[in-house]
């Protein structure tokens, strides 16, 4: 036995040891099963925060387990400047499954994100006579590089770590006028979240999507879809990109295509293979576990219909909170397959968030007055009832107690 037997004399001393970025809860997650988290008192959680939308295949699954135990076994690194295997697989599987001809791997969804600002500038470069502005939305979020905080239409984040990096132009999401009136002969692309995530659980709307590809189209401009929250099934179709009848020109992917493992991807068609060599890599492009994993997620995704049922059970989450709203005064129930969000009479989220997690259930709130929920993609109807229950009895403790 160590000094540390206790977990909580850990956290007591390993806390000073951490540097500070986050308020956390004064708990330890020790293991995870399907829907389930447990801490080191033996407390169960039911996630419906999936890891903010990255296990999609819930915790710990075979699948994930299987793929890093073999390929821990037969090759861990090999470095990014030959092929291995399962990179090579895996980009064939996604290339196959997506509209898209070539493929970027990566960590994380800020990485992904910075190489399609990388191509989108590139593209200026060589055919828009130097264009290197981008266009992206209020409210949007984009990740927490520097590039990606200048990329990202959130407020808090307007005058922080200043200087930003140049050339993002920030309009409001759907406002096609707004649009029209940023374009500039210096604009390279668009990127957007074709479902705001962080932001709250807004969509894009099909006639204003529609009308950006044609004008991305008619002035060569590229159309960037950010699905690193949307991507893998969650809103109830493989890809976001399928529910608007579009194409978007680059597509980033991180957060569920790992199931939890650090992986994102960066897709695009034939045309834009502009990269010449050495522009964009990174020592982990391609990591062989990675890409054992990521094709381990998207095969069983597809095997076990888990599109289908982020559908069916993302219709069915939306009426129990219907079915609840009266009560609870909750609005603007929305989203789709399993990214959903709605509103609190008052802005008392990270209340209900507490409670939740007291009672045992795992939700998160994105903005003050709104609760978004993103469960694993295996989740059932029956993890949807004791959600429910858990929600209105926490609810009830907020608003009533
Ligand atoms: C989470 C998120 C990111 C950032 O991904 P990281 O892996 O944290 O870098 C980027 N875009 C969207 C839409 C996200 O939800």
């Amino acid at each position: 036995m160590n000094a540390y037997s206790d977990p909580q004399a850990l956290l007591a001393e390993a806390k000073k040891s951490i540097l500070f970025t986050a308020v956390r809860p004064e708990l330890i997650m020790e293991k995870g099963k399907g829907m389930h988290l447990w801490d080191t008192d033996k407390k169960e959680y039911l996630d419906f925060v999936g890891g903010w939308a990255v296990t999609s295949l819930g915790h710990c699954p075979e699948a994930i387990v299987n793929a890093l135990h073999h390929q821990s076994r037969e090759l861990i690194n090999a470095s990014p400047s030959f092929f291995n295997k399962p990179m090579l697989e895996f980009a064939n599987l996604l290339t196959k499954h997506s509209c898209f001809d070539r493929v970027f791997f990566a960590s994380s969804g800020a990485e992904a994100n910075e190489g399609a600002v990388k191509l989108a500038r590139k593209h200026g470069a060589k055919n828009l006579n130097g264009a290197f502005e981008m266009i992206t939305m209020v409210n949007s979020f984009h990740g927490r590089t520097l590039a990606m905080m200048s990329a990202t239409g959130k407020k808090k984040w307007e005058n922080l770590f200043e200087p930003k990096v140049a050339g993002f132009k920030h309009v409001p999401f759907n406002d096609l006028n707004a649009l029209k009136e940023a374009l500039s002969p210096n604009t390279c692309a668009i990127m957007l979240e074709p479902i705001q995530g962080e932001g709250g659980v807004f969509e894009v709307e099909k006639n204003y999507i529609q009308a950006i590809r044609k004008i991305c189209n008619e002035q060569e401009i590229l159309l960037i879809f950010d699905e690193v929250q949307t991507g893998l099934g969650r809103t109830g179709k493989l890809f976001a990109y399928e529910h608007y009848g579009i194409e978007p020109d680059i597509m980033t992917l991180a957060k569920g295509i790992g199931g939890g493992f650090p992986l994102s991807a960066l897709l695009t068609k034939e045309k834009w293979n502009l990269f010449d060599a050495g522009d964009q890599g990174g020592t982990y492009s391609g990591q062989p576990l990675g890409m054992a994993v990521g094709s381990a997620v998207l095969k069983e995704i597809l095997e076990k219909k888990l599109v289908e049922n982020a559908e069916k059970q993302g219709s069915y989450i939306q009426n129990k909170l219907g079915d609840i709203a009266g009560q609870f005064k909750l609005t603007n129930i929305r989203g789709k397959g399993l990214l959903i969000a709605f509103d609190l009479p008052q802005a008392k989220g990270s209340e209900v968030v507490a409670a939740c997690l007291a009672n045992g259930l795992l939700i998160n709130s994105p903005q003050p007055a709104t609760i978004r929920l993103m469960p694993p993609l295996i989740v059932t109807t029956k993890d949807v009832d004791a959600m429910i229950e858990i929600l209105s009895a926490s609810l009830t403790e907020v608003f009533n107690g």
